[in-house]
């Protein structure tokens, strides 16, 4: 029978908002584990006591900084209130694992990644079974001692009431819970009750037949026996340890071990008792719950912090030994990731943690999964300089043999960032940091390599990661402004036009260049906000030159987008937005997008460029010739223009010019021609240069000849001059 959810409580509370859910999840606890409690409270009352525990974890899964350590609390709670039973403990993880990030995974504010709140959920998990345990553990040595009390009572008041406290100890012995044995002080096993039996596999003759001084194991602590010599001559009363023994059937045992020394009623020592309390259970538990803490689920590999703790170890070595560190990420895993699907992707890691497993066997070598496609290799030890280099190679080699999924061979590459030093110097965060960077450098440079973490590099990329994360508040107090290049007609040398190149005037590092900082803002997403705000700028500049200057024919102004802005599904409806805004006709409009953003573009990618190119306003194939686009595909194209990259007139710097050079750009203007496109030449530095261009059949030009960016009342002045 299913006992409806039910929500008694705050009447006010909405169906199904975070405190609604929170009740659900406390009921599913408390019917978990009510049928295993010892306590007197009712299901009810039971449930009411689990709220506050539910919100305790709730706000544990969701806290920042994330700390574990508060769930212990939890563990110990329900000792407390007698949930002793070790199904309690393996019923509450249960539940955790199942509905503490389904019932209390968004709490209204945040809403967790299913990694992360898995990770959280199993060092919560871990955090609980620890408080439980300990508790048990002190509530168990308090029983025990009543018990050991009650034993010397009777074995002292021998005198006086002998038969009853005898009776009464004998009581105590049979019934107790915990395992009870007596012993002389040459260890022959005098007496054991029925629980101690059953904890070593069932047979009493088995436990009786053996000395205490030969139930060693070899996991036993270095003070075991020094504490039994002790005790088994009069030197110490009592002694606590966690011990393991064999049962008969050969498996293991573990206890809490309470040994007291009983002495007659002259005080001399007589026998020894020990009380043993079955652990196996629990630290196999614990066992598991640490592994699973510690370890990925996908592949079995150790985990973030189980890598943490590893090179925290590694390097805070002080014997003069060094670490050796390759930190791996794939070339293209999400690519493969979008289009075989996650289980396709999911197998992929799983095949490459198994071979970079086989390339760090060696003792004093790890590899960990960081998440997602990124792994880390450790290597300690005093030669670290060479080995890690041959451990990056090993790991590249592995990964060379093409994968088998899904019957197609798969070719996984890798970027790897080395960082290796002596122990003592940097923490383990920045080394992983230094490692990052080290890795993004690599994968810049074309991926499928390792580089070495260099300490310039480090600054630069940290310069980099500077200015990025300054990019949003720069938009909003006004940094950038816009320099205008004007375009120049071959044929008069009137200007037509003027580009617009955005720059950012950085209160330390001065005026940036676009290249400093327009990829940076394509990678955080911020290119859309401020890609916005230069259409909208130039557009209105463009508007205003037109009104100042009537008489002048049409003046266009080019304004550049990039990729990002090219996927944006706003981009059309804020185009048309800011033309009507600023009264500018869309044909006065060109929007400048590289070849390389247009190479294998489908018509998805070309739709909104197509229905801005139907409105009237142009597309200019911006530096053209650097893509190796396929020259038939230009007719699939909305572009009207066709700007040649710099290189091309770069190569008519020389006297004569390079005739192959001239050649390849006349037969460009011709097919562009034909294909009715116009033909924008950038880089014109020379009149030779401009001379030879026209003389190609080029329509329009840009470059330092004419003018250098700038502020746009020089492009005002070159208008004012153009017109008289
Ligand atoms: P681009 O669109 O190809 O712009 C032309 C670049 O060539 C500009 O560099 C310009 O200053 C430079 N240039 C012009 N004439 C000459 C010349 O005669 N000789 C030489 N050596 N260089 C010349 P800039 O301003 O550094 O811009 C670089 C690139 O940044 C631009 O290349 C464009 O792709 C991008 N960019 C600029 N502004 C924006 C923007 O607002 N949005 C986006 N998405 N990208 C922009
Ligand atoms: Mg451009
Ligand atoms: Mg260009």
């Amino acid at each position: 029978m299913s006992i409806p959810a039910q929500s008694s409580g705050a009447p006010d509370t909405e169906p199904d908002g975070p405190e609604d859910r929170l009740r659900r999840f406390a009921t599913i606890w408390s019917r978990a584990i009510f049928p295993s409690t010892a306590t007197s409270m009712t299901r009810t009352e039971f449930e009411q006591h689990l709220l506050p525990l539910a919100r305790g974890l709730s706000d544990i899964l969701h806290a920042r900084p994330f700390d574990a350590a508060p769930a212990s609390e939890v563990g110990v709670a329900l000792v407390a209130a007698h949930c002793t039973d070790p199904d309690t403990l393996s019923s509450t993880l249960g539940v955790i694992d199942s509905y503490l990030v389904l019932y209390c995974g968004s709490n209204g504010a945040t809403a967790l990644s299913t990694e992360d709140s898995r990770a959280r959920c199993a060092r919560i998990q871990h955090a609980l079974a620890g408080g439980f345990t300990q508790a048990l553990r002190e509530r168990t040595l308090a029983e025990q001692e009543a018990i050991a009390r009650s034993a010397l009572t009777a074995r002292s008041d021998a005198e006086q009431a002998l038969h009853a406290t005898e009776a009464r100890f004998r009581a105590v012995f049979k019934d107790a819970a915990i395992g009870i044995g007596i012993a002389d002080l040459d260890g022959n096993v005098l007496e054991v009750n029925d629980t101690l039996t059953r904890m070593f596999g069932g047979l009493e003759h088995h436990v009786r037949s053996h000395k205490i001084n030969e139930w060693v194991h070899p996991e036993d602590s270095p003070q075991v026996w020094k504490y039994y010599n002790e005790l088994v001559r009069g030197e110490r009363e009592h002694y606590r340890v966690e011990k393991p023994y064999y049962r008969n059937d050969g498996t293991v045992l573990w206890t809490n071990l309470t040994v007291s020394l009983l002495r007659d009623s002259e005080g001399r020592p007589e026998y020894q008792l020990a009380l043993l309390e079955d652990t196996t259970e629990r630290r196999l538990l614990n066992l598991r719950l640490r592994y699973e803490a510690t370890h990925d689920a996908l592949t079995g590999l150790p985990n973030r912090t189980l890598f943490f703790e590893r090179l925290e170890k590694a390097l805070s070595a002080d014997d003069g030994s060094r670490f050796g560190l390759c930190y791996l990420d794939l070339d293209g895993f999400k690519a493969i990731n979008d289009s075989l699907g996650h289980a396709s992707g999911d197998r992929l890691l799983v095949e490459v943690a198994d071979r970079l497993q086989s390339c760090a066997t060696a003792p004093g070598e790890m590899v960990a999964r960081l998440g997602g496609d990124e792994f880390v290799a450790l290597t300690t030890g005093p030669d670290t300089r060479t080995e890690v280099d041959e451990l990056a190679c090993r790991i590249l080699g592995v990964l060379g043999t093409p994968v088998r999924l899904e019957g197609r061979e798969l070719t996984v590459r890798g970027s790897i960032g080395i960082v290796e030093g002596p122990a003592g110097e940097r923490s383990a965060a920045e080394v992983l940091r230094s490692a990052d960077i080290t890795m993004y450098r690599a994968k810049s440079a074309g991926g499928n390599r390792f580089e070495l973490a260099d300490a310039e590099a480090d600054a630069r990329a940290i310069t980099r990661h500077g200015l990025t994360t300054a990019l949003p508040a720069a938009l909003e107090r006004g940094e950038f402004f816009i320099e205008y290049q004007p375009l120049v007609h071959l044929g008069d040398g009137t200007v037509h036009g003027a580009e617009a190149l955005v720059r950012w005037c950085h209160p330390q590092h001065g005026v940036l260049g676009p290249d400093r900082f327009i990829p940076l803002a394509e990678h955080t997403g911020l290119i859309v906000p401020l890609g916005r705000w230069v259409l909208e700028e130039s557009v209105r500049q463009a508007h205003f030159w037109q009104e100042r200057h009537s008489d002048g024919g049409p003046l266009r102004i080019n304004v550049n987008l990039s990729p990002t802005q090219l996927h944006h599904p706003l981009l059309v409806a804020e185009t048309v937005d800011v033309l009507e805004r600023s009264g500018l006709e869309p044909g006065a409009l060109c929007l400048e997008v590289t070849e390389s953003a247009l190479i294998g573009a489908d018509d998805d990618l070309l739709k909104p460029l197509r229905q801005l190119a139907e409105m009237g306003v142009d597309i200019a194939l911006d530096d053209f010739g650097t893509g190796y686009s396929n020259l038939a595909n230009l007719r699939r194209l909305p572009v009207s223009v066709l700007k040649l990259d710099r290189s091309f007139t770069q190569g008519m710097q020389q006297h004569p010019a390079d005739p192959v050079d001239l050649k390849i750009v006349e037969g460009i203007v011709s097919l562009a021609h034909s294909l009715d496109l116009a033909v924008t030449v950038e880089g014109v530095e020379t009149g030779a240069q401009a001379e030879q261009l026209r003389e190609l059949g080029c329509d329009t030009a840009q470059g330092w000849y004419y003018a250098r960016p700038g502020a746009p009342d020089r492009i005002h002045s070159l208008l004012l001059a153009d017109a008289v």
